[in-house]
């Protein structure tokens, strides 16, 4: 018995029921469907659903473990039509909800983290550019310990499973490994197998994947790195934390994020499951000077800056690579 087994069942159930409705609302995305929040980034009917819903399981399940989800009812509630999509989204999952419950649900995401003690982080849909594209995007949920992640759920419906199938989950949980699950199964344990980054050494050889969006990454300063490091490939753009997932299972050597504003800091929802989905697979995650993530600081990453995540054997040359960028 181990402290933390309560928790992927749960976890992964209620990344699994966001992301089937993630894939009913990417498979019929209409207009409506998506606004643009004060930050002009977009929002979807399936973010806020997917919020309402996540909240909803964890708190039934955990009810005194705080949530730091990354949506809130503030535009929902001052377009009704948009909440009844949104209810009519929910209701697909939890069949008896109600406007209120739903807004309540999702602002159960309103909670600032912290150094101490647990609490959960939720990205409902991670990479919502890219599903709004229909490309790659991700459901990410992780349980954060004393500042550390303990437990990542990943939720890749566009991610082929290595047996072939449509969509996949992976689980890590600390100290135990990186697990890869279907989209579509049941329990945190059946037909679940182990991943494994790749052992790549070579620097040369190194798959590099990044951000699709320019405004995300600085595409060209990495493009700088990967010359320095001798890489030949051209680097494999993907949207979301589908990214630690390819890496996890083996797929790329590296995935390099660079500030395009040095004064920008990431949100935790969007590393938190990612990276130890990547270092419980035998990957090592930092950012660009070396210093691991700490996610007891609050909403954001603010004491780090951009990310290098990496099959753990190429680290250190990629940081070497970075040094130089900055002369
Ligand atoms: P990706 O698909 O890897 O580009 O990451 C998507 C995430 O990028 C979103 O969840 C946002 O939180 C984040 N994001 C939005 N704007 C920026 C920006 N200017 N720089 C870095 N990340 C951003
Ligand atoms: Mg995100």
């Amino acid at each position: 018995m181990n402290h933390l087994d309560p928790f992927p069942g749960p976890m992964v159930a209620a990344v699994r029921a966001a992301s089937r409705i993630c894939r009913r609302v990417q498979a019929e995305l209409g207009e409506s469907d998506s606004i643009e929040k004060d930050d002009r980034s977009p929002v979807t009917v399936a973010d806020l659903a997917g919020q309402a819903l996540v909240a909803r399981r964890l708190c039934d399940a955990f009810p005194h473990l705080p949530l730091v989800g990354e949506e809130d009812s503030g535009d929902l509630r001052r377009r009704p039509a948009l909440l009844e999509r949104v209810v009519a989204c929910v209701r697909t999952e939890w069949t008896a909800a109600a406007e209120a419950a739903v807004l309540e649900a999702i602002d159960l995401g309103s909670e600032e983290g912290g150094p101490e003690g647990r609490y959960f982080t939720v990205d409902p849909i991670d990479g919502t550019k890219g599903f709004l594209r229909g490309d790659q995007y991700a459901v990410a949920l992780a349980l954060v310990e004393n500042g550390a992640p303990a437990i990542g759920v990943l939720g890749c419906p566009n991610l082929a499973h290595p047996d072939g199938s449509q969509g996949l989950v992976l689980l890590a949980v600390r100290g135990r490994g990186t697990r890869v699950l279907p989209l579509d199964g049941e329990g945190a344990d059946g037909g679940s197998a182990p991943c494994a980054v790749s052992d790549l050494e070579d620097s040369e050889a190194i798959r590099m994947c990044e951000s699709v969006e320019a405004a995300h990454t600085a595409q060209g300063e990495s493009a700088v790195v990967a010359k320095e490091l001798g890489i030949m490939a051209r680097p494999v753009r993907i949207d979301s934390q589908a990214k630690y997932a390819v890496l996890a299972l083996g797929g790329a050597e590296l995935y390099l994020r660079i500030p395009t504003n040095p004064r920008r800091r990431e949100k935790i929802w969007d590393h938190a499951a990612g990276s130890i989905v990547v270092t419980e697979a035998g990957g090592a995650v930092t950012d660009l000077d070396g210093v691991p993530l700490d996610f007891g600081r609050g909403r954001t990453l603010s004491i780090n800056r951009g990310i290098v995540a990496t099959n753990g054997r190429v680290h250190d040359k990629v940081l070497r690579a970075l040094r130089g960028l900055r002369g």
